[in-house]
């Protein structure tokens, strides 16, 4: 067969009522919208335009080009681009155990298990199965919250940022919140706190130095316009040197002096004393509530390994104004993750189950030998002809913890570390990226890094098949696609 000419090609291309009158589209549309189905025909039709303008699959013979197969498969892919969830698993490569962009933790099976339980039918949401009247939302996990941190009362919203919102209007609006400037924080996403206080129509009065706060610094600035001190975890950087910050023990005893609430802003939040992992020591939820602090805040999707959402626990009486605060209602927490954050709660009434199951724990607990294993499963994974087409290399590197918790904390990690040899490392990135199911990988020194610590077992077979697919010469490679992000069909 010869290469087939240019214009005669064009215009072969057939019709989209030439399309939809052959009977093979009619599974189509069978299962999908016949509005979907049109459109993706005329995009596949255009993409098949370009790829001749482009002098692509004009080398082979005709029939394959114009195949009715070929182009079935053309419309399935712009389908299947309308119709499947945009919103989906990725396999994280990047060895940042707690990855805000990437959903930040996965739960445990029990957690999801009861989200389906509870989607699936009506709940008890808030309805008293005891008395067979209205019940309250919070109710569900305030015991386990209670059990688990000392606290005298607990209530739960959307999310953190949430939570120091709601607390900072109940407690200062229109007042002043008394902070050292050494903490005014600016979390990622937005959330910095000055402008979450203005917001919170409480008034920012801060104290010390960017590097040095002393009790003095606090009590000077106390008067009659005083509503609350505060704390701020600084969660995603820390200040070296010449530093001094005043613990919260100190502060709550500044506080009940001057009969002031006391509030810190925990952010990770951990209710396992890190130590055990080897890690740097971070006071837990317990040890913060038993300094006697009014209130306090984290979210339920870092290092506690939940769901999004907003925690706050405290004393009863500033908790009760709290919960009755209009604002509580707007920011209040849905049923299904409040059914994910009671089921992970409950795995934390055994400590060592809870290290060993709740996902985020168990990555952070993973040693160097559980590692290279995983590593080893993915090298031996990959055939003969893909190891030829890059250096794949087995070493030891550094994951972070990231979501804002412990920044300084450098985990030991096995990688698997590959220079294609003519690919570059950005197509190779980018290509796994677009892969089925998405791997995301981190790039450095020229060389794809797929980090073990963050990656699952069940994982191994589906990034071995993506890498595959990508390094295989005879599959896949198509030198365009590597510089032109936008070709890729
Ligand atoms: C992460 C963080 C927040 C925001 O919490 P979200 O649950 O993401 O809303 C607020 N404050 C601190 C100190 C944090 O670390």
């Amino acid at each position: 067969m010869s290469p087939v000419p240019l214009r005669q090609a064009l215009r072969k291309i057939p019709s989209v009522d030439d399309i939809l009158s052959r009977e093979e589209i009619l599974d189509l549309l069978k299962i999908h919208p016949r509005a979907i189905v049109v459109e993706a025909v005329r995009k596949g039709l255009g993409r098949l335009r370009e790829e001749i303008l482009n002098g692509e699959g004009l080398t082979g013979p005709e029939e394959s080009l114009f195949s009715f197969e070929r182009l079935i498969s053309l419309f399935q892919k712009e389908i299947e681009a309308r119709v499947r969830p945009r919103l989906r698993r990725v396999i994280n490569a990047t060895g940042i155990l707690i990855h805000t962009n990437l959903g930040r933790v996965p739960l445990h099976p029990a957690a999801m298990e009861q989200m389906v339980e509870v989607a699936k039918a009506y709940s008890n949401l808030e309805y008293d199965l005891l008395l067979g009247e209205r019940g309250d939302r919070y109710s569900h996990v305030e015991e386990i919250l209670c059990r688990l941190s000392g606290a005298e009362s607990a209530l739960v919203v959307n999310n953190n940022a949430g939570a120091v919102l709601l607390c900072l209007n109940t407690i200062s609006e229109g007042r002043e919140v008394v902070i050292s400037r050494g903490e005014l924080v600016e979390i990622g996403g937005g959330f910095r706190i000055p402008d979450v206080m203005k917001r919170s129509g409480a008034f920012l009065k801060e104290v010390g130095t960017t590097n040095r706060t002393h009790p003095d610094d606090y009590q000077k600035a106390i008067g009659p316009e005083t509503a609350l001190l505060m704390k701020v975890h600084t969660s995603n950087f820390r200040i070296m040197g010449f530093t001094s910050e005043v613990p919260l023990n100190e502060l709550v005893r500044l506080g009940k002096a001057h009969h002031l609430p006391v509030m810190e802003d925990l952010g990770s939040g951990c209710f396992v004393d890190l130590l055990q992992y080897g890690l740097e020591r971070e006071p837990t939820v317990q040890e913060t509530v038993r300094t006697g602090v009014d209130i306090v805040t984290f979210s339920g999707d870092k290092l506690l390994g939940g769901p999004q959402a907003g925690i706050i626990l405290g004393k009863k009486d500033s908790l009760d104004t709290i919960k009755v605060n209009p604002l509580a209602r707007a920011l209040r927490i849905d049923k299904l993750t409040l059914a994910a954050l009671e089921s992970t709660l409950l795995l934390y009434l055994d400590e060592q189950r809870a290290m060993q199951e709740i996902p985020i724990l168990r990555i952070l607990g993973q040693n160097k030998g559980q590692l290279k294993t995983r590593a080893k499963r993915l090298l031996k994974r990959l055939p003969e002809r893909v190891k030829e087409e890059a250096r794949i290399t087995l070493r030891e590197d550094v994951s972070q913890v990231g979501g804002g918790s412990l920044p300084l904390q450098e985990l030991p990690t096995v990688v698997l570390a590959i220079r294609p040899l003519d690919l570059s490392v950005n197509g190779l990135g980018e290509s796994l990226r677009r892969g089925e199911p998405p791997v995301i990988s981190r790039i450095a020194n020229d060389e794809l890094i797929l980090d073990m610590r963050t990656v699952f077992d069940e994982e191994i077979p589906m990034l071995a098949a993506g890498i595959e697919k990508t390094l295989s010469k005879f599959e896949y490679r198509n030198p365009k696609h590597e510089t032109n992000s936008n070709s890729q069909i």
